[in-house]
């Protein structure tokens, strides 16, 4: 039986190393749906190639032009962001990947958990956002979640097995980033090509960014939370500038648990396509013999304030996260638009979850509302910050 996978985000970083995984196991997949936001080009090859049902293209201005590349096809083209939400519904996939970049990853993958599909999750930012919503929603839904992220998959695949109260702490590794070993002082001045330039994965710019400013491994925290049930004090980071350690799980017996590998997200992806299952893959293997020392330190967080805000946002909770996130995107923007320096991205997330009316228990229209408020409220302080410099 194939198993028919919905891929959301597939011109994307891990939208395409999905592809790349499917297509190492002909008769395994059957691809029901791929969707991006504009690339009608990639989108076009991919359909051409993976023969799915049904594509769905985020900007409406790009459906003509889509249908014009499909035609002669039985392929459905659909365009915008309601459209896509509704195809995920419908389809008879049973597997939705969600590789959709941001808070948009949000309301389609909702949509997938109602329909009870399974949920290869690359977007943090959904339990970022909205974790308890969605944790709500799991425990009364066939639908479960499984994590791509690499790290996630460690302590998931560390986890078969064992027990949950048998669980003492979770350590999430980070590779420290680009600047890792740059005095703090210099850290203002760093360009956006510094900030591009990842030592170890090979990403889309926003985690790219966030790698950089340590918030990926903030928003980490915050997703290992929600996937793994654990309390704050629960989760530590530590700096491993070789990327090998994708993360530990310390068990209640003084036993740690970690899971290595090549840093290739084809593992972890494939991993969450094939689970229980570990299929046999064709990957490079890890040589001990080429990383002759691992090393790990302290994360800086005066250096990088953004892992301290993401901690004190996941201990506020409510509509905390989300604001945290919002806040996060506009400044990452407006950083690769060259609007602020790449230490003033804190500034616009502290001075966010500062100036906004904080909720306790945020349903979903109340986070909708908040993602809308936080962005506003971090552009305007983001053109403040233009004006001063
Ligand atoms: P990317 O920017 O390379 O790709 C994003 C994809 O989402 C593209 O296909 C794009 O067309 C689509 N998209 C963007 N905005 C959209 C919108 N508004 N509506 C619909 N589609 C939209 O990003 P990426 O690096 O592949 O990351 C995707 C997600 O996976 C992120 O949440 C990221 O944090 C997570 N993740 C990525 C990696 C990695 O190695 N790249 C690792 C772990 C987790
Ligand atoms: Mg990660």
């Amino acid at each position: 039986m194939l198993e028919k996978i919905a891929l959301l985000g597939s011109t994307g970083s891990i939208g395409t190393q999905t592809l790349d995984v499917i297509s190492r196991y002909p008769g395994k997949f059957q691809v029901e749906i791929l969707t991006a936001a504009s690339n009608t080009d990639l989108l076009t090859r991919q359909a051409r190639q993976f023969m799915p049902s049904s594509v769905v293209i985020n900007d409406k201005t790009k459906y003509r032009r889509l249908k014009e590349n499909l035609s002669g096809t039985a392929i459905k083209i659909y365009a915008g962001e309601e459209s896509l939400e509704q195809v995920v519904s419908e389809s008879d996939a049973e597997t939705v990947l969600t590789a959709i970049v941001g808070y948009s990853g949000l309301r389609p993958t909702i949509a997938a958990i109602k329909a009870g599909k399974k949920i290869a999750l690359a977007n943090k930012e959904t339990l970022v956002v909205a974790g308890e919503i969605i944790s709500k929603m799991l425990s009364v839904s066939a639908s479960r979640i499984l994590p791509v992220d690499s790290e996630h998959s460690a302590i998931f695949q560390c986890l078969t097995g064992e027990e949950k109260k048998t669980i003492e702490k979770i350590t999430l590794t980070a590779s420290g980033g680009p600047f890792l070993n740059l005095p703090a002082d210099k850290l203002e001045n760093v360009t956006k090509g510094e900030a591009l330039n990842h030592p170890n994965w090979t990403m889309g710019d926003k985690i790219t960014i966030d790698s950089a400013s340590m918030m990926n491994k903030g928003l980490e925290v915050i997703e290992a939370k929600w996937l793994f049930d654990l309390e704050p004090d629960q989760i530590e980071v530590l700096i491993h500038p070789q990327s090998i350690i994708h993360s530990f799980v310390h068990f209640s017996d003084g036993s740690v648990k970690a899971q290595l590998g090549l840093p290739d997200m084809r593992l972890p992806i494939l991993y969450a396509l094939t689970f229980p299952d570990r299929y046999t893959s064709e990957l490079p293997r890890l040589d001990f013999k080429n990383y002759p020392s691992f090393t790990f330190f302290q994360p800086d967080m005066k250096k990088f304030p953004n892992l301290q805000l993401a901690y004190n946002a996941l201990r506020k909770g409510g509509n905390m996260p989300c604001i945290l996130n919002a806040a996060n995107e506009r400044a990452v923007s407006a950083f690769l638009k060259r609007q602020i320096a790449f230490t003033q991205m804190p500034d616009v997330i502290e001075y966010t979850m500062g100036n906004i009316i904080y909720i306790a228990g945020p349903d979903l229209s109340a986070l909708e509302e908040t993602d809308r408020l936080a962005r506003e409220i971090a552009d305007n302080y983001i053109t403040k910050l233009q004006k001063r410099k």
